[in-house]
């Protein structure tokens, strides 16, 4: 905990404290605590896959629950446990088996259902041929509750997302960008120095860098990039040195 508590941001969200909060010191503390959103990185299980705990006014957000092994489990579980806060969704950036291990047991233990993108369920629902696959262990992970539309949003605490379709590494492949905050959590789409593999089920190259150029791209450089794997980068230095980006021309 103390690793992913080196790395965890503290975000303001722009626009949400117009004055100095009023009243006793507690309220004032959750004034200021509305006024943020917090994002816990967690990298889990053989293929190193970011988990992200985001934290906002009281309710938490789980973005790909990649936790595994019992130890990764009991280290997610009891990090949310010790929050002042409610876990109100788990959200998958797409389903690849990598991103869904912690599904069954997170689901479980705090009785909240899965989102995912609509064109996603085919891999979730096989997911232990892609365990199988891949030579690992699935907890099966259970029907989602939701699905998440492209230019719907994502809401829980003070935060507002806007949903991406960002298609190419899996057909139902999601982004959720926060406007206030200028990230993007962009799963396996774009990392630092990367972009996500195309010779998977449903794969296809032109398409993820058409989801890259017309959906990433125009967020603008200053925008943090919150990958599925690997560390944080920013647009604009994607844009200008990743070597899948600098050169390419868009495809119409
Ligand atoms: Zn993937
Ligand atoms: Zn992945």
């Amino acid at each position: 905990m103390a690793e992913s508590a080196l790395f965890e941001s503290r975000i303001r969200l722009s626009g949400k404290v117009k004055q100095r909060p009023q009243g006793t010191a507690q309220q004032q503390y959750e004034a200021r605590q509305r006024a943020f959103m917090t994002i816990t990185p967690f990298t889990f299980n053989p293929f190193s896959t970011n988990c992200y705990l985001v934290e906002s006014a009281g309710e938490l957000v789980v973005v790909d629950p990649s936790n595994q092994s019992e130890e990764e489990h009991k280290r997610l579980i009891e990090e949310i446990e010790g929050r002042e806060a409610t876990l109100k969704r788990i959200l998958l950036t797409h389903a690849h088996i990598d991103h869904i291990f912690g599904c069954a047991r997170l689901s479980d233990h705090f009785n909240v259902g899965i989102e995912v993108h609509a064109s996603e369920r085919v891999l979730l629902q096989r997911g232990e041929v892609q365990a199988s696959m891949f030579g690992v262990e699935l907890e099966s992970p259970p029907e989602p509750v939701a699905t998440i539309e492209p230019g719907s949003s994502i809401t829980f605490g003070d935060v507002v997302w806007d949903v991406l379709h960002t298609p190419g590494h899996s057909p139902g492949s999601v982004s959720f960008v926060d406007h206030d905050a200028r990230l993007v959590i962009a799963g396996d789409v774009l990392f630092a120095g990367s972009i996500g593999r195309t010779d998977l089920w449903q794969g296809s190259l032109p398409v993820l860098m058409e989801s890259i150029f017309s959906q990433l791209v125009p967020l603008g450089d200053d925008f943090r990039v919150l990958p599925g794997h690997g560390p944080e980068t920013t647009m604009g230095r994607e844009r200008t040195s990743n070597p899948f980006l600098v050169g390419h021309a868009p495809i119409g």
